[in-house]
């Protein structure tokens, strides 16, 4: 079955139609990434994916409409991971992976020893036991982004929306966070849907990949069938030259 199903999706953004009639679906157990220019409207339909925006068209979540379900069952199913989160100044490691809990912790309520071993395994699956106790904006770059997915992490969903989770880091810190949701993929079994800039990158991770272009799919299938030269010329505008690499094209732009 697959965990994502979603046909016709469509968003406005006051008044404005920004993702136009997208279809894609993402296997239990697979890792898709949506690649497309800026202003494409990736973000916009992931979060439409992870029921954070209103939409049209439909999306199921292993098999069952994403509307049908109440708030906890939602934070059981999809955990997303924003580009730039918010964070409540002066926050704590530990109490902002507990966030993650949020939606189990009934009103009024406080959270359960089940939450806080939840949040502590996670952090120790993401090393980041030492750093509970910190304030979040004293972490690095690459320390931060391992705490948001940590919170997502935290909540338990078997569905991981990822939007552009690398771009703040460094070549280094972007392989150790993408080697990291990979082996989480694989350990726990989550379903990864992600966006992504870094063209090369994206295609190194992806098991299939869609190029969104001014809010439709312009392309889809295997890294190889999405990173050609043609379809980069057309959406980007830009020239690359394609390299057959170990993992996929390795993609380099060239002066025209
Ligand atoms: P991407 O993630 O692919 O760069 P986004 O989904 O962030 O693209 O944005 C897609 C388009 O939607 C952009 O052109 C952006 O300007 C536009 N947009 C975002 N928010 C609004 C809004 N509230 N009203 C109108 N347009 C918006
Ligand atoms: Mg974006």
């Amino acid at each position: 079955m697959s965990a994502i199903e979603v046909e016709g999706l469509t968003v406005r953004l006051d008044g404005t139609l920004i993702v136009d009639g997208v279809d894609l679906d993402v296997a239990e157990g697979e890792w898709v990434t949506v690649i497309g220019p800026n202003g494409a409207g990736k973000s916009t339909a992931l979060r439409a994916i992870g029921g954070l925006l209103a939409f049209g068209g439909t999306v199921r979540w292993h098999g069952v409409p994403a509307d049908r379900l109440s708030r906890r069952e939602r934070a059981k199913a999809v955990a997303t991971v924003l580009q730039s989160p918010v964070v409540p100044p002066a926050m704590r490691v530990f109490d902002y992976v507990l966030l993650g809990r949020t939606p189990f912790i009934p009103p009024l309520g406080r959270e359960s020893a089940m939450d806080l071993a939840a949040v502590e395994e996670v952090l120790v699956a993401l090393d980041l036991e030492s750093f509970a106790g910190r304030r979040l904006e004293t972490l690095s770059g690459g320390e931060r982004q391992r705490v948001f997915l940590a919170r997502a992490l935290a909540q338990g969903a078997g569905i991981l929306l990822l939007d552009e989770p690398t771009s703040a880091l460094d070549i280094g810190h972007q392989q150790e966070v993408l080697e990291l949701v990979d082996r989480l993929r694989a350990e726990r079994g989550l379903t990864v849907l992600a966006t992504m800039h870094d063209l090369t990158t994206a295609g190194e991770y992806a098991d299939r990949m869609f190029l969104l272009a001014a809010g439709r799919v312009a392309a889809s299938g295997t890294p190889a069938e999405v990173l050609t030269e043609p379809h980069l010329a057309e959406h980007y505008r830009v020239k690359v030259r394609i390299i057959e690499g170990d993992r996929g094209p390795l993609v380099v732009a060239v002066r025209g």
